[in-house]
């Protein structure tokens, strides 16, 4: 079956972004392109005048003059939990850290008991909204987090929901468990007790369930010491799961170069990192996935993208959506806080969220409108792509395909630029 778009006004295909600096040819645009989706795979992306005739039974959306890019990929959320924290929100508007509120007991285990109380049932429904929400933003693949449970059961719960979202929404899920989020309360004063039951019994167990592809640890002051985090990620590794960790958020305690030591397929945050971190990843390989909206709303200071990206990291782009640090789904707005915050080009920006993002899930069929990747493709009703991270807080999405399938709709007049802006 195949599936056509036609009528876009720019293809945004992301064919120039390789392994080397991302230049402006990097968003490989095609003007005036028409898209085929065979099954789930793209089969091309042509000039209008090149691409072979429409045939009958072909589905045929008309894109209307709209940009199409590559599916979001969202490779950092938190996305199943319970409850919210907006209680929190007025002392930190006043002043009080986000670490300060956690020493307070509003932290983390705040949204654990909730967690833990709701079934696995309510726990998908909560989080399916907050999926089609994202998929709504364009985003067709996103990685979601374990870590509200912090014990062997509850784990395995929200491992389980974040399966099932991979089964029952348009979204591919890619779960990762963490066990090692925070020290639970039960645990308090017996940190090493508490990576002993993560390594003994969590792995070996979220192993068995088969869910999982990551281990990922937040190795931070107060969380879990690099030499805990080094413990569990190597024993993740040993169940087969490959690393990922939470790294110099709030200070520079040698993440990077864990993440770097163990070959992670990902360090994440990286608010605090140094020169040092800087050339252990770029040595390294492994992905930085900065996430800037949490920058943003946490009033701290934003990762070092530039010096990442000056020395040879691949740099992704996350979310980071959880009720704590970052309650949003809106990839639109990291976008902007990379270009606006931490000097990033559009091109940069964009292959973040794609080609980079699917890097730092360890995926090669996506993240580009290319014949092989993954039909994942959304339209935007913006006069050139760099509208997107420029007009921010509105979304411009029209349609969003995933797998090959029409996921989303949106009425473009409802949506679309007025005569002023085009
Ligand atoms: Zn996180």
């Amino acid at each position: 079956m195949t599936l056509r778009i036609e009528n876009v006004a720019t293809a945004v295909t992301m064919s120039g972004v390789g392994d080397g600096p991302i230049g402006a040819d990097a968003l490989g645009e095609v003007r005036d392109a028409v898209i085929a989706c065979q099954g789930d795979r793209i089969a091309g992306v042509w000039k209008r005048a090149d691409a072979p005739p429409a045939r009958p039974g072909d589905e045929v959306i008309d894109a209307r003059g709209a940009v199409a890019i590559p599916g979001l990929i969202d490779p950092h959320t938190h996305a199943v939990f319970a409850g919210h924290r907006a209680r929190q929100f007025d002392p930190r508007a006043r002043g009080m850290s986000y670490l300060d509120v956690a020493r307070a007991g509003e932290g983390m285990t705040r949204t654990l008991a909730p967690t833990r109380a709701a079934s696995a049932e309510e726990l998908f429904a909560l989080a399916r909204t907050r999926l089609l929400r994202m998929l709504s933003f364009g985003v067709t693949t996103v990685e979601i987090k374990s870590g509200y449970g912090l014990d062997t059961a509850q784990e395995l719960k929200l491992l389980a929901v974040a399966d099932r979202l991979g089964r029952e929404t348009p979204l591919t899920v890619v779960p990762t468990f963490m066990g090692a989020h925070v020290v639970p309360p039960e645990f308090d004063g017996r940190a090493d007790d508490y990576v002993a039951l993560v390594c003994d019994e969590m792995l070996p167990a979220v192993a068995r369930q088969g869910v999982a592809r990551f281990c990922d640890v937040f190795c931070e002051a107060g969380f879990f010491t690099p030499e805990q985090s080094r413990k569990i990620l190597v024993a993740g590794r040993e169940h087969g799961l490959s690393p990922k960790v939470h790294a110099d958020e709030f200070t520079d305690l040698g993440g990077a170069r864990l993440a770097a030591e163990v070959s992670a397929t990902s360090a994440d945050h990286l608010l605090h990192t140094g020169p040092y971190g800087v050339r252990a990843l770029a040595a390294s390989g492994t992905v930085a996935v900065l996430l800037p909206a949490t920058a943003f709303f946490l009033g701290e200071r934003y990762a070092p993208a530039r010096a990442l990206l000056d020395a040879g990291v691949p740099v992704a782009l996350a979310t980071d959506l959880n009720p704590g640090s970052c309650p949003t789904e809106n990839p639109h707005l990291v976008l902007t806080a990379a270009c606006t915050n931490m000097g990033m080009t559009v091109a940069e920006a964009l292959a973040g969220m794609t080609v980079r993002a699917a890097r730092a899930l360890g995926l090669s069929d996506r993240g580009r409108l290319a014949p092989g990747s993954r039909a994942d493709v959304a339209l935007l009703a913006v006069p050139e792509i760099a509208y997107l991270p420029y007009h921010f807080g509105w979304n411009f999405v029209t349609a969003v395909i995933a797998g090959g399938r029409v996921a989303l709709r949106r009425d473009p007049d409802a949506v679309g630029l007025t005569g002023e802006d085009a």
